[in-house]
């Protein structure tokens, strides 16, 4: 820089490495090839080896074939290899743990900003004021003044008590730390900074580059190392102006490091724009645009920049698997992805992976959101949820139990074992009812599913109540030692098996090695903790920690803004341009208000924002092609774009009447043939509707209403269902459900018409609803105890009971309840071998006649569909009444009506279950000598049936009419 030969602003369009790497060979020159005394510092650890790349090219530009490489590594690993040997430093766990028993001495402060919130935001404080330099009066009342002053108001209570707070727990960690004779990280890496100017021997010499900013004690390093010429800086940006700009960051860097800062002058016409785009002078935006036309009439960006705006995160992700397609295509062998959207850069991984592209990911995620994480978490889960069957089932399929779960007979009795327990013996939760329910069941469970299933089942269910034991018992208790949950954690881990299975995995290993620190850290402590904390802690340390994949890629990066530093591409993607990431959120430290901050030396709270404006402007010219990419919407609210991406878009509009969008490149992402599809064979042809014919020896004996009316709606279903025995297995549901509210209401007035007299003259109307109100309430009760929401379907119930009453007391003056819940038998005069079976919700007499009764709390069938035989639910139960019926109807019990539906008496009824009997002999007889059921494919029917995949309803391409689909 002008008049500073170690300092070295380089601009935006240029490589940053390559320039380093010229710099070290003209420095080092008279010791070529031994770069050896040079040491390289990145701000984080994965430049290094593209740097050696570069060197290479660059030492064989000027003819030096090979050289002895500097030491190149990140300034942080640099300065943890200075920390002296005998210094004691504490991991992050242990740091934190440390901190949470000195919060034990003021539960009050933990009870009121809640314990790990309070945690984080002391240690963003202590780091900060550590690092920046500030030194903590000894004497509280000094620090309060301090405080006061930089508030500029002496009156303000709550100043005192932010002070004490801040002062107290300072003076408390300090403490804490003296006793345990340790540092912690950020005390290591000061004590290294202080040591290292001390040590360096003179013929070293430092080259930083990729660094934004510095702390304080940094700038001190940085500042001795000037002093003795040893040092280099190789800052990438720009330099003038500060505030909401991107040279900012530089600027006040230098500014700190006390150098003179000239601005560089602007570079191409692509430069200028940018610099014009994010200008901050006295000039209008719009004047801005008229002086861009003026001077550059074609717009620089056409061919470089393009901004793609989705309609949804998806098809965000969509347009960059296919841009990022359409670059390889086009023999692009460095590409990059830039986003600070973790969850949109993990769906474009996927995406490109189906498409046999592995990109290298050095941002990685959180350790957290993995399945390795998941399976052990997974299982504190099914304890606190009383091993409640579809956590314990989701945690027995999960691959990483596959070994523990092989030694009993494998997945297939796992599934055995939902499919007894949970749907056929309705047993939901708790492991000691599983394993009562497999002993009392289990003669019919070994005849079902094979000899030795009891005895299998058993051993699964006792291995796992084993393993879960302690850890189960420390959720009952409450509270124990911290030692104590994990010693039990992990042992549940090692019980199951986990402990193995997820070492052979890499974010396994990881999450493994996290949950043993954790262990490890709390082995000897006094501190206390319960099931809450014990959890949240878990977690918290598998969210902190980043897992990245191993780099086994090429050709494709994602990386965040940060990571992106010193990187240049053939072509470059800028995803996720939304505010919420760009520039996402300033730091929210509870303590002291900014102008505090800057009397503490602190930071200003935005600084992390400038930083990510100057990487937004870096980035944008980090490529030759840059395409922008953002979604209008995330889960179906509108997403606000980035205001970097805004101003961008309102100064190209003004200057050229165009904000740079990408049409086509949505329109490809939004195509079908552009989406890759992993299956690699060819899709099965379009078929007609199916038939099939049954064996006589399949077909059903005993048959109902439902199957009755199964056979008419669609025959194809019918066979699935009653020849087959293809029976869907019953969702399992945590609410009381439309269909139990049925079985709910037919109880209760089965038990009112045993108890009260049908016939209901007004004065009895009161008693009679007391009555039914009351046996309402006694039926509900139980389910209302269990699922509270129940008590909606009583009220329901409760507001038709009047309703109800009125209808009984005007029916009664002609019919008399004779009997509820009949079950009947009987058989068809031409085909003897069919027995007809159902219950009757209700029969009625009157004299010699019947009543035939249907309740339905559901739909009733109407007239028309029962006299035309579509329905055949009436008339079915009038057959199996059998003799006399005068009448069947359905009762619609709705929201405080009751009607009548369907009615059908006397000839009428007699005609159409004459109608029935002749039809249901001939389909027997017709399917027993080999006719072919045909699968009708009526839309209505099909939207009900589980049988659709059978069928292959959706491949059709006529249905059995001949139709068209
Ligand atoms: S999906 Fe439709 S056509 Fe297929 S079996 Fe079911 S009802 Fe019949």
């Amino acid at each position: 820089m002008n008049g500073d030969p170690y300092t070295h602003l380089i601009p935006y369009h240029e490589d940053p490495l390559v320039r380093l790497a010229q710099l070290l060979l003209e420095r080092e020159k008279d010791r070529l090839p031994d770069l050896s005394n040079a040491v390289i510092l990145f701000p984080g650890s994965g430049t290094s080896q593209r740097f050696r790349r570069i060197l290479l090219d660059q030492a064989r530009a000027v003819a030096i074939d090979a050289v002895i490489p500097p030491v190149s590594s990140s300034l942080q690993s640099w300065m943890v290899r200075q920390y002296p040997s005998e210094i004691r430093v504490l991991g992050q766990t242990e740091r934190e743990l440390l901190l949470l028993s000195a919060l034990s001495d003021f539960p009050d402060l933990t009870e009121r900003y809640g314990t790990w919130p309070l945690i984080d935001s002391l240690f963003d404080l202590f780091d900060e004021l550590s690092l920046n330099r500030f030194t903590m009066p000894e004497d509280r009342e000094r620090f309060h003044n301090t405080i006061e002053q930089a508030y500029g108001n002496e009156k303000l209570a709550p100043l005192n008590i932010e002070a004490r707070l801040v002062h107290t727990l300072w003076s408390a960690w300090q403490q804490r730390l003296h006793e345990a004779g340790a540092r912690d990280q950020v005390g290591a890496y000061l004590n290294a900074l202080a040591r290292s100017v001390m040590n360096i021997e003179p013929a070293r010499h430092f080259y930083l580059s990729g660094f934004l900013r510095f702390n304080r004690a940094e700038i001190e390093w940085i500042t001795r190392l000037r002093q003795t010429q040893q040092i280099d800086l190789l800052i990438h940006g720009s330099t003038g102006t500060i505030g909401n700009h991107p040279d900012s960051p530089v600027t006040e860097t230098l500014t700190a490091l006390g150098i003179e800062s000239t601005p560089l002058s602007s570079g191409k016409d692509y430069s200028r724009l940018l610099d014009n785009v994010f200008e901050i002078g006295d000039q209008p935006l719009l004047e801005r645009a008229r002086q861009q036309a003026t001077d550059a009439p074609e717009s620089p960006a056409t061919e470089k920049l393009r901004v793609c705006t989705a309609v949804n995160p998806e098809q965000e992700a969509r347009a960059i698997d296919v841009q990022v397609r359409r670059w390889l295509l086009d023999g692009l062998t460095d590409i990059g992805i830039v986003t600070n959207d973790r969850r949109l850069a993990r769906r474009v991984r996927a995406l490109l992976e189906r498409a046999d592209i592995n990109l290298l990911d050095s941002a990685g995620w959180t350790l957290s959101t993995t399945s390795a994480a998941s399976a052990a978490i997974h299982w504190l889960d099914c304890i606190e949820n009383r091993f409640r069957f579809n956590k314990l089932l989701d945690c027995l399929k999960s691959p990483f139990l596959a070994g523990f779960v092989n030694t009993y007979g494998g997945l297939e009795r796992v599934q055995q074992l939902e499919e007894a327990l949970v749907y056929r013996y309705g047993i939901n939760n708790d492991l000691q009812r599983y394993l009562d329910t497999v002993a009392a069941k289990s003669v019919e469970l070994n005849e079902r599913y094979g000899e030795n299933s009891t005895d299998q089942f058993h051993q699964l269910l006792e291995a796992v109540a084993k393993a879960t034991q302690s850890l189960a018992n420390l959720y009952s208790t409450g509270s124990a030692s911290s030692e104590k949950f994990f010693d039990a954690f992990f042992e549940m881990l090692t019980g199951l098996g986990l402990d193995r299975s997820l070492a052979d995995d890499s974010a396994g290993a990881e999450v493994v090695a996290e949950i043993l620190e954790l262990r490890r850290c709390t082995t000897r402590s006094r501190l206390t903790s319960d099931w809450r904390s014990f959890r949240a802690w878990t977690v918290r340390n598998l969210e902190r920690r980043m897992f990245k994949p191993p780099l086994a890629g090429s050709g494709v990066e994602l990386m965040g803004f940060a990571e992106s530093r010193l990187y240049r591409f053939q072509a470059l993607i800028i995803a996720g341009a939304s505010r919420e990431h760009l520039p996402g959120s300033s730091h929210e430290s509870p303590f002291f208000n900014e102008g505090v901050r800057h009397q503490l030396l602190l930071p200003s709270r935005y600084e992390a924002q400038r930083v990510r404006l100057a990487d937004f402007r870096r980035l944008l010219e980090a490529a030759p092609a840059v395409v922008l990419t953002l979604s209008s919407s995330k889960d179906d609210k509108p997403v606000i774009p980035s205001p970097w991406l805004q101003r961008l878009q309102a100064l190209h509009s003004l200057a050229y009447g165009s904000a740079l969008d990408a049409p086509e490149l949505l329109g490809l992402a939004s195509a079908p043939e552009t989406l890759i599809q992993r299956d690699d064979m060819a899709l099965p042809a379009a078929e007609n509707a199916p038939a099939v014919r049954i064996n006589p020896a399949l077909l059903p004996t005993r048959l109902s209403a439902t199957g009755y009316q199964k056979l008419v709606d669609c025959p194809f279903s019918f066979f699935a269902n009653y020849c087959l025995n293809l029976v869907p297995l019953e969702e399992i549901a945590d609410e009381l459900e439309k269909s139990d509210y049925g079985s709910l209401i037919h109880r209760i007035l089965q038990t009112f018409h045993a108890r009260e007299n049908s016939e209901l003259p007004e004065e009895n109307l009161a008693q009679a609803e007391a009555v039914l109100r009351e046996i309402s309430d006694s039926i509900f009760n139980p389910h209302i105890r269990r699922q509270p929401s129940a008590r909606g379907w009583l009220y329901l119930w409760q507001r038709t009971i009047p309703a109800y009453l009125e209808w009984q007391r005007e029916w009664s003056k002609e019919w008399r309840v004779m009997e509820t819940e009949r079950s009947c038998q009987t058989e068809l005069m031409q085909s003897p071998t069919l027995k007809l079976v159902g219950r009757l919700d209700r029969v009625d007499r009157n004299n010699d006649a019947y009543a035939v009764i249907d309740y339905k709390t559901g739909k009733a069938p109407t007239g028309p569909a029962v006299k035309s035989g579509e329905s055949v639910q009436l008339p079915f139960y009038a057959r199996l009444m059998g003799k006399n019926v005068a009448q069947t109807c359905a009762l619609e019990i709705g929201d405080g009506v009751v009607a009548v539906r369907a009615p059908i008496d006397n000839k009428e009824l007699d005609e159409l279950v004459a109608e029935h009997d002749h039809r249901l002999a001939e389909i027997f007889s017709a399917l027993a000598e080999g006719a072919i059921p045909p699968a009708w494919g009526d839309a209505l029917t099909c939207g009900q049936c589980h049988h659709g995949g059978i069928c292959r309803r959706d491949l059709w391409e006529q249905d059995y009419d001949g139709n068209r689909i």
